[in-house]
C-alpha cells in the first residue's frame, strides 16, 4: 500500500489549518533526493488570517506581566532543551545538514531564549526625581503588536529563535513565514510555545513564497518585518516594507574572507578554515568562503588546506561519521557545478574539485564534495558571488594592507576572521575592517546572544542588528512621561502661565 505523503500545514491562532491554501512546493530529502513532503503556500487571505490571529492575542499578551512572560519563556527553553534532538533530528531531514551540527544550531537558538528570559531586567526605564519642581520624568519601552520574521532555509530552527522568542518577550504577537525548503522545525516549535503556555495567536506560522511574503510587507497590521537570506531578497524587503511604513531589519547575503598572516599557526589556521568553510556543506551565512593568504603563509596554508579538504567524509546527515551532508536542493547542486565549471573556464587554479562526488547507496543525492581554488582573481564570478556552498578561493596578496583593501572593496561586511599570533596585527584589522563581526583566530565569530548580529554593507540593510540589546530596541518603542501630582491647594494658587514650560 502507498502512503500519502505529508503534507506541511501553517499554524494560525494554536490550530494546523490549510486556510485557503491550494498551491503546495515539494519538500525534499536532501540525502536521497527523494520527496518527502509538501508545503502548503499561503494565499494573501492566509496571511491575513495570521495578522488577525496575532492582533487579538496581542490584546491579552501586551498586559501579561513580564514575570508572566519571562517564566513561558523559561518553560519554552526547558522544552527545547528536552526536545533538542528531536528538533535536530528534523533539521537534519529536510536541510541535510548532520546532526551534531543541527544539534549546535539549537544550542545556539537556545541562548537567545535563555536572553529573553531576562526580558524583566532588559525592558527596565530610567527615571529621574524633580527634574522640575515637584515633576518627574521617566521612561520605558513597550511592543508594537504584531511583528513578522521570513527566514532562510540553511538555519530553520536558529534563524527564527534569532527573533521570535526576543519579539515575544517583549510582548508583541508574531507571524513566521520560515524557508519553504525545510518548514517542519517552525510547526515543532509552535508546538513547544503551545505546551510552555504561551496563550494562542501569539505565536503563528504561515508556510509560503512570494505570495506570503508580499501579503506581510504590505499588511496593515504588521508593524515590524525581520527578515535573513540573499542580498537581493534583503533589499527588496527592506525597500518594499518600509514603503508600506513598517520597521524592517533585512540580513542579506556574505562572502566571508579569512586572513592567514605568515607569522599564524598554520595547522590551526587550516583546521579552523576547513571546518568554518565546509561545515553544515558551506551553507552558513557566516561560512569562510574566501582565504586571504598573505604572503609566504600561501604555499604551506595551500598544502595543508587541500589535504584537510580532501579527508572529509561527505555523506547523509543522519550518518555519524558523516563530516559535510548534502546541500539542499538539486537546484543548489546543480549552480554550484556550474560555478565550477565556470571558474576553471575562467582561469582559477581549481585544486579539489568536489564535482564528482558519489555517496554509496545515496546516488540521487545532492552532493557536491569539498573544492578549492588557488591564485583567484577579485574579478572572477566565484569571489563576486556569493556561492554558497562547499567551495573555497583562495587568493595571495602580499601584505596585511593589501588583504584590508581587498575586503573592504568587496561587496559584503558580514563575517571576517584573521590568523595571525601578533596583538599589534589583529588590532589593526579588527579596527580598519569594514564588516560588522570579526574574529581574531576566530573562524567563525557568531556574538553569543547577549550582543547584537549582524553585518554591514550588503549583508544588512536596516539600522538594527537581531537579538541582543538591539533585537529588544527593534521590537519596542520608547515611551517618555513627564508627570506632576499638584496639591490640590497649589493648583488653585497657580493660574494660567501662557509661557513655554521650563524647568523651574
Ligand atoms: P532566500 O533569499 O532565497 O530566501 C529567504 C526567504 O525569502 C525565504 O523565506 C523565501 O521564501 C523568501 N523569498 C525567496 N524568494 C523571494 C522573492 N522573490 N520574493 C519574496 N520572498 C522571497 O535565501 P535562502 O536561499 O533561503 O537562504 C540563503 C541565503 O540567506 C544566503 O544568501 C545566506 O547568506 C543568507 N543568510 C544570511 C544570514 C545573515 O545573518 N546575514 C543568515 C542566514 C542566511
Amino acid at each position: 500500500m502507498k502512503l500519502m505523503m505529508k503534507t506541511v500545514q501553517h499554524r494560525i491562532g494554536g490550530v494546523e489549518t490549510s486556510g485557503d491554501s491550494v498551491r503546495t512546493a515539494p519538500v525534499w530529502d536532501p540525502a536521497t533526493g527523494e520527496q518527502q513532503a509538501s508545503v502548503l503556500l499561503a494565499e494573501t487571505t492566509d496571511v491575513d488570517a495570521a495578522v488577525q490571529a496575532g492582533r487579538e492575542a496581542f490584546q491579552i499578551w501586551r498586559t501579561s506581566s513580564l514575570t508572566r512572560r519571562a517564566r513561558v519563556m523559561f518553560s519554552f527553553r526547558n522544552l527545547v532543551v528536552e526536545h533538542a534532538r528531536e528538533l535536530a533530528g528534523i533539521v537534519s531531514k529536510e536541510h541535510g545538514k548532520v546532526v551534531a551540527d543541527a544539534l549546535g544550531e539549537v544550542a545556539r537558538g537556545i541562548e537567545v531564549i535563555e536572553f529573553a528570559c531576562g526580558i524583566a531586567q532588559l525592558l527596565k526605564g530610567e527615571y529621574s526625581d524633580q527634574v522640575s519642581t515637584d515633576v518627574d520624568l521617566f521612561s520605558f519601552r513597550q511592543p508594537l503588536g504584531v511583528c513578522a520574521g521570513i527566514t532562510p532555509f540553511n538555519f530553520p530552527a536558529m534563524v527564527p529563535m534569532w527573533m521570535h522568542p526576543v519579539a515575544i518577550a517583549c510582548g508583541n504577537a508574531f507571524v513566521l513565514k520560515p524557508s519553504e525548503r525545510d518548514p517542519s522545525a517552525s510547526n515543532f516549535i509552535a508546538e513547544l510555545y503551545a505546551e510552555a503556555g504561551l496563550p494562542d495567536g501569539v505565536f503563528n506560522v504561515v508556510h509560503g513564497d512570494k505570495v506570503a511574503v508580499d501579503a506581510i510587507l504590505e499588511h496593515p497590521a504588521v508593524a515590524a518585518v525581520s527578515f535573513v537570506g540573499s542580498t537581493p531578497i534583503a533589499r527588496y524587503v527592506f525597500e518594499r516594507g518600509t514603503a508600506h511604513g513598517k520597521r524592517v531589519q533585512a540580513l542579506g547575503g556574505a562572502k566571508n574572507h579569512a586572513v592567514v598572516m605568515p607569522d599564524a599557526d598554520l595547522d590551526f589556521a587550516a583546521d579552523n578554515i576547513t571546518a568554518a568553510a565546509y561545515g553544515s556543506a558551506g551553507e552558513r551565512c557566516m561560512a569562510i568562503s574566501a582565504v586571504v593568504a598573505v604572503g609566504a603563509a600561501a604555499d604551506p596554508l595551500m598544502e595543508r588546506l587541500k589535504q584537510k579538504a580532501s579527508a572529509l567524509k561527505v555523506g547523509p546527515g543522519s550518518d555519524e561519521t558523516s563530516d559535510m551532508g548534502p546541500v539542499v536542493t538539486a537546484a543548489a547542486r546543480d549552480r554550484l557545478i556550474g560555478y565550477i565549471a565556470r571558474g576553471t573556464a575562467s582561469g582559477a587554479k581549481l585544486v579539489v574539485d568536489g564535482r564528482d562526488c558519489a555517496v554509496e547507496g545515496h546516488a540521487g543525492g545532492f552532493y557536491v564534495g569539498p573544492t578549492i581554488f588557488d591564485e583567484v582573481s577579485p574579478d572572477l564570478e566565484i569571489y563576486t558571488h556569493e556561492m554558497f556552498g562547499p567551495i573555497l578561493v583562495v587568493l595571495r596578496v602580499a601584505s596585511l594592507d593589501d588583504a584590508i583593501v581587498l575586503i573592504n572593496n568587496n561587496l559584503y561586511g558580514n563575517g571576517t576572521a584573521i590568523f595571525t599570533s601578533n596583538g599589534h596585527t589583529a588590532r589593526r584589522f579588527q579596527r580598519e575592517i569594514e564588516v560588522g563581526m570579526v574574529g581574531i583566530n576566530v573562524p567563525i565569530p557568531v556574538p553569543l546572544a547577549f550582543y547584537s548580529f549582524g553585518g554591514w554593507k550588503s549583508s544588512l540593510f536596516g539600522d538594527h542588528h537581531v537579538h541582543g540589546p538591539e533585537g529588544v530596541k527593534f521590537y519596542t518603542r520608547g515611551k517618555v512621561v513627564t508627570s506632576r501630582w499638584p496639591d490640590s491647594a497649589a493648583v488653585s494658587a497657580s493660574g494660567i502661565s501662557m509661557q513655554f514650560p521650563t524647568s523651574v
